[in-house]
């Protein structure tokens, strides 16, 4: 078992934190990012991640990634890298689990979408959304609105949003405006969360026959994990080439990661978190790694993501979500009570401004899973559903 090494300097600690909004007790038993992450296994938003999808739609099969699964994922890899690189690794966790909250139903597709009908009501981006979510809408505590989480937390949640956005965050805007880099454990969460959909996707690609290990083959990537694994274990084929591979893949990812981001780390010689915000990013792959993972990207993009048949599922996410927009625009008594309130509000203030009304059908739509989306599709257009 890899040893728990104490965090280097230059890691969020919270001793260096700069806290939560609202100031609270210190909890017992668990540090404040372990609290984090628990606040935000325990949300709702969390819980419907379940029935959210990138690429494939919820209900096209089971064993396909969810938001849920992805997330998981996600935190896995980010600890392990945190922890070998002697950083923070419940911060690491609690940003994987969250990274994703704010996203709409029906992947990309269901975000780009959304972003058009609001397009006169400042917009929509997904990570500005995951803000909103734990810092405004989950409905969980006496006190406050929101999880209340730690600042180290939600920067990175937030990741990047347009600067027009950023100048209304205060000083969690700042940091994009300034073009100063987050802690780095949020730059791991960034590239783990590359290193599990661009793997997981392949594994999904591979299972719904949209993509072959023939074409695969192609990608310098996976041919040579492919070819390492026939080595070691020859005829082998199916589920288990695919499954050897991209074991491998990730491994080869998360190694070179490590020893790249390592390397960097020891040129900049930070001595504290304050450095660590001025250097350049110091979380990243090897050149040739990069080059490899660009490969990758391209070979999804171009095979996967514009395939006909999810281009077809595609289709029909930006018409179901622009469906639901303009009927719930048109008249808001169709929305929940608590939406209803909120849309009948005080407008409210940037980022989410001017639009009570647009802001509140834009939150409820965001929330939907890809079932509970396509169910109101049909109970407010189909004749004869209730
Ligand atoms: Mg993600």
């Amino acid at each position: 078992m890899a040893e728990l090494a104490q965090c280097a300097d230059y890691a969020v600690s919270e001793g260096n934190s700069k806290g939560r909004r609202i100031t609270e007790a210190r909890p017992f038993a668990r540090n404040e990012f372990q609290r984090d992450r628990d606040r935000i296994v325990h949300c709702t938003a969390f819980r419907r991640l379940e029935y959210k999808t990138q690429v494939f739609v919820n209900h096209e099969g089971d064993l396909f990634r969810t938001r849920l699964t992805h997330s998981l994922e996600v935190g896995q890899i980010a600890r392990s890298i945190a922890r070998a690189l002697r950083l923070n690794e419940d911060l690491a966790e609690a940003i994987s689990l969250s990274h994703d909250l704010g996203h709409t139903p029906f992947g990309h597709a269901g975000q780009d979408a959304l972003n058009a009908c609001m397009n006169e009501y400042g917009g929509f981006e997904h990570n500005l959304q995951s803000l909103r979510t734990v810092d405004l809408l989950e409905e969980r505590y006496g006190a406050f609105d929101g999880l209340n989480l730690t600042y180290e937390t939600r920067e990175g949640i937030l990741k990047h949003c347009a600067i027009r956005n950023a100048q209304a965050l205060g000083d969690l805007g700042q940091r994009i405006i300034d073009k100063t880099q987050p802690s780095l454990e949020a730059q791991i969460c960034n590239l783990a969360d590359e290193i599990a959909y661009n793997n997981h996707d392949v594994d999904d690609g591979l299972r719904s026959g949209l993509v072959s290990v023939d074409q695969l083959e192609d990608v310098a990537l996976f041919a040579r994990h492919a070819n390492e694994a026939r080595r070691e274990y020859p005829g082998l084929s199916g589920r288990r080439l695919i499954h050897e591979t991209t074991r491998r893949m990730i491994n080869a990812q998360v190694i070179d990661l490590i020893e790249s981001s390592s390397a960097r780390i020891a040129a900049a010689a930070p001595a504290s978190l304050a450095d660590i915000h001025r250097a350049t990013p110091l979380i990243a792959f090897s050149a040739s790694m990069a080059a490899e993972n660009r490969a990758l990207k391209g070979f999804l993009r171009d095979n996967l993501y514009r395939h006909y048949q999810v281009l077809r599922m595609t289709n029909k996410a930006n018409r179901i979500i622009s469906d639901l927009f303009g009927a719930f625009m048109g008249d808001p008594r169709l929305l929940p009570p608590q939406y209803q309130a909120r849309a009948a509000g005080p407008a409210p203030d940037a980022p989410w401004g001017p639009d009570a009304k647009a802001r509140s059908v834009a939150d409820y739509v965001a929330g939907m899973t890809d079932r509970y989306a396509m169910r109101e599709h049909r109970r407010l257009f189909a004749v004869g559903e209730i």
